[in-house]
């Protein structure tokens, strides 16, 4: 009988109720004993939902109040001295170092000033995790035993699980040197760690746990040979240990392993789990290093999307399996945790039957697992196969699905329709003789704060209960306050405000064929903030203009020029989920069309700068270097200038970019007029030193627009003068970091005001 496994399962439940208890705790509504219940009640229906569905094997420890990698650095006492000393309650240390905490004095406790600690994107996922950071003075040592305690949780319930841990290699290599440490390699802490890993692993053995998870997902990265060298030292030790650890799979997810390989060659581990969805190409040469006495476990139900499994086509995959190593030695399992997908498809309402039917969640997925393995075993899952094909073929036919005019459309697309008229200082010409800007011009990111009338209001439309003359006149009003505040000021480049959109992406994803929108289909970002990404179902298109009414009222009255504001191709489809069966490139390139239309139609309307950011452009870089970073550096570039190409030479076209590091090389090819980047904690002069060679113009973010904080104009000045040091002046814009959607009038008003007179100064002195 082959086996079926889970990886991990959401933890936020299944109407948010890990969010809702996670926050009134931090507001002082809820005590430490109700945040727990809620956790364990979130725990308990997850491994009675998966051992009802029939999983052999259920995951445990994948429960998290904040972020699994946080919860290692708690159990291993990785715990900077900023945060130890206030000698806070375990559970109050690790919100600490996840979101940072302030906290006034009271008669019996001091106060509380600490900021978070960094949290980074996982692998190419929109889940953060928080950043490991060791010191010289790390000492690693057991601190609780969450991952017992909750293998004993569901052990009364009458259930074995195997607990999950990220491993230990993956761990050091995720983390960082703290501040104090620079000179640390993370890497080098291995010895000190592996004895604590053996000690929790131990435990759990001496709790009753038979098998363990450890994830190594750094395994499909490009790694230093250090990293491949301490991934064998690491399980080599615990082959050492093996007669007092429960047996090991070693699980590796996201992509393909194949260049690593070496390092799983031999190693003295119980099983391997590989990811097939992604890397199915991967197949033959994993399967050839698993050892005689070793089980194999093939992920085949995609934990990252959230499409129907087709049950044929990984029925075969794992029959292969089958066929090299004997059923007994292969399982059945999800790609990676189910932590990327929402939790129950049941929930969704409101979804069209013909669409619903083609998707499955967290709760299917594990019915699918499970049906799976039951089908290579040889029992009767006739039925369930026969409604799975009658989904999948339904879905290849859809009239939702294809739309050949799009095809055509894509498929005619030439050289020409992805280039501007003339090369950029052309361009310039132009641009500046029909606006005339002053050296240092001023402009902003697009949004202003989104207001809690806005909401409101938004709300209201959407229930109907205002009209939609009604909210067009709010939402007029709210453009009308933000132009004649940015007046005020003396901003140069004007924006709207979007006070229309919810989100930059939903907002556009409402207005295009081929997107679908879920009512609770909600993902972990970080913490408690949960996304809601929308799904790309089919072939896109843009029946009519979506942004245009709000830019030209704007515009008109107005004598400034008012900036257009898009979302580009490339972020539409990276923060969606999209289509698994048609490749990316090409809903991009979709999208791009879909844009290109709204551009035009932007620029026909007097609309003569127009922004299309790309902040997601940076996470889509496939994890390693190598021919499909290449091929999405091109294609994405690509993307975005066909979305940009079709307008006058003297019409000039913005980008944004925010959330990562920005390699200046990889958005060049991109050509656009003026680029915004996300800068103000960048303050290492290399990162200034290489946006140097940048050859079109560039506003460096000159605020953190995610901190209420005020910056004086002093501030702004000594900002620019050390950015100016090693940047030309003609090229410099003067902007904030992002949108300002999350902050306050106030702070905004203040903020941009200095920002602005710093400009003012500036153009005094060339
Ligand atoms: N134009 C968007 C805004 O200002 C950009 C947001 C983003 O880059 N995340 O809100
Ligand atoms: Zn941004």
């Amino acid at each position: 009988m082959v086996q079926s496994a889970i990886l991990g399962f959401p933890r936020i439940g299944p109407n948010r109720e890990l969010k809702k208890i996670t926050e009134s705790y931090w507001k002082g509504k809820a005590t430490v004993e109700e945040l727990f219940n809620v956790g364990k009640e979130i725990r308990n229906a997850n491994w009675k939902l998966q051992k009802e569905a029939g999983v052999d094997i259920i995951p445990s420890n994948d429960f998290s109040f904040y972020d699994q990698v946080l919860d290692l650095s708690l159990l291993f006492n990785v715990i900077p001295e900023r945060y130890s000393k206030y000698n806070l309650a375990p559970i109050d240390t690790l919100f600490a170092m996840g979101r940072g905490l302030q906290r006034k004095a009271t008669e019996t406790e001091k106060a509380v000033d600490v900021t978070a600690l960094e949290m980074v994107k996982w692998f190419d996922s929109n889940y953060h995790y928080v950043r490991p950071t060791f010191s010289h003075s790390t000492e690693f040592k057991l601190n609780g035993q969450k991952p017992v305690d909750e293998f004993l949780e569901a052990k009364e319930l009458g259930i074995q699980t195997r607990p999950v841990l990220l491993g230990p290699v993956s761990y050091l290599f995720l983390g960082k040197a703290d501040k104090d440490s620079l000179d640390l390699e993370p890497l080098s802490l291995l010895e000190k760690l592996l004895p604590v890993y053996v000690e929790i692993l131990s435990k759990l053995k001496a709790a009753g746990a038979t098998e363990v998870q450890l994830d190594e997902p750094i395994l499909v990265l490009d790694l230093p040979q250090q990293a491949q060298e301490a991934i064998k030292k690491a399980y080599e030790f615990f082959g050492s240990k093996a007669a007092s650890l429960p047996q090991i799979t070693l699980a590796t997810y996201f992509g393909t392993v194949v260049p690593n390989l070496d390092s799983l060659k031999n190693l003295p581990v119980a099983a391997l789990h590989f990811d097939f969805v992604r890397a199915p190409a991967q197949f033959d040469e994993v399967v050839s290093i698993v050892g005689d006495n070793q089980k194999l476990s093939v992920g085949v139900v995609d934990g990252r999307n959230i499409w129907k499994n087709d049950f044929a086509k990984s029925s075969d995959l794992v029959n292969k399996a089958i066929e090299k190593l004997g059923a007994d030695r292969v399982i059945v399992s999800t790609s990676s945790s189910l932590l990327h997908t929402p939790v129950d498809l049941e929930n969704e309402t409101k979804l069209n039957p013909e669409i619903k039917d083609w998707f499955s969640f967290a709760t299917q997925k594990i019915k699918e697992v499970v049906v799976i393995a039951k089908n290579v075993s040889g029992e009767d899952v006739s039925a369930e196969l026969k409604a799975n094909a009658k989904s999948i073929s339904a879905r290849a036919s859809s009239k939702i699905t294809n739309d050949e005019a799009v095809q055509k459309r894509v498929a005619s697309i030439n050289e020409k329709m992805a280039k501007r008229a003339a090369p950029f200082e052309a361009r310039l010409a132009e641009q500046t003789k029909r606006f005339n800007l002053p050296l240092f011009p001023t402009t902003t990111i697009g949004s202003f704060p989104q207001t809690k009338d806005i909401r409101i209001n938004r709300n209201k439309f959407v229930k109907g209960t205002i009209t939609a003359e009604e909210y067009e006149k709010f939402i007029n009003s709210e453009i009308e306050m933000v132009i004649r505040f940015q007046e005020e000021i003396g901003l140069d480049v004007l924006v709207h405000g979007e006070p229309e959109r919810n989100d930059m992406v939903q907002y556009f994803g409402e207005q295009i064929n081929g997107y679908t929108f879920t009512t609770n289909g909600w993902v972990q970002s970080y913490g408690s903030r949960y996304v809601r990404p929308p799904i790309i179902v089919g072939d896109l298109s843009r029946p009519k203009p979506m942004s245009v009414k709000e830019s030209v009222y704007a515009q008109s009255i107005t004598t400034k020029p008012v900036k257009g504001m898009l979302t580009g191709p490339v972020t539409c489809l990276r923060w969606s989920f999209p289509r698994d069966d048609v490749d990316q490139k090409t809903q991009a390139l979709q999208l791009a069309l879909a844009l290109r239309d709204e551009v035009n139609d932007l620029e026909s309307a007097g609309i003569r700068i127009i922004q299309v950011d790309e902040p997601a452009i940076r996470e889509g870089l496939p994890l390693r270097a190598g021919e499909e970073r290449s091929a999405y550096l091109k294609w994405a570039a690509e993307a975005f200038r066909v979305a940009t190409s079709g307008v006058a030479n003297d019409t000039q076209i913005h980008s944004h970019f925010c959330y990562s590091d920005l390699d200046p090389n990889h958005i060049k090819a991109l050509d656009a007029d003026v680029v915004s980047i996300e800068f103000s904690k960048k303050d290492d002069p290399n990162y200034i030193a290489e946006f140097k060679n940048y050859p079109n113009h560039i506003g460096l973010g000159l605020f953190d627009i995610h901190s209420p904080r005020v910056p004086s104009k002093e501030e702004f000045i000594s900002k620019i003068q050390t950015i100016l040091k090693s940047y030309p002046a003609e090229k410099f814009w003067v902007n904030p970091d992002c949108g300002l959607k999350t902050r306050d009038w106030e702070e905004t008003k203040l903020s941009l005001t200095n920002m602005v007179e710093a400009a003012k100064y500036f153009r005094e002195q060339y």
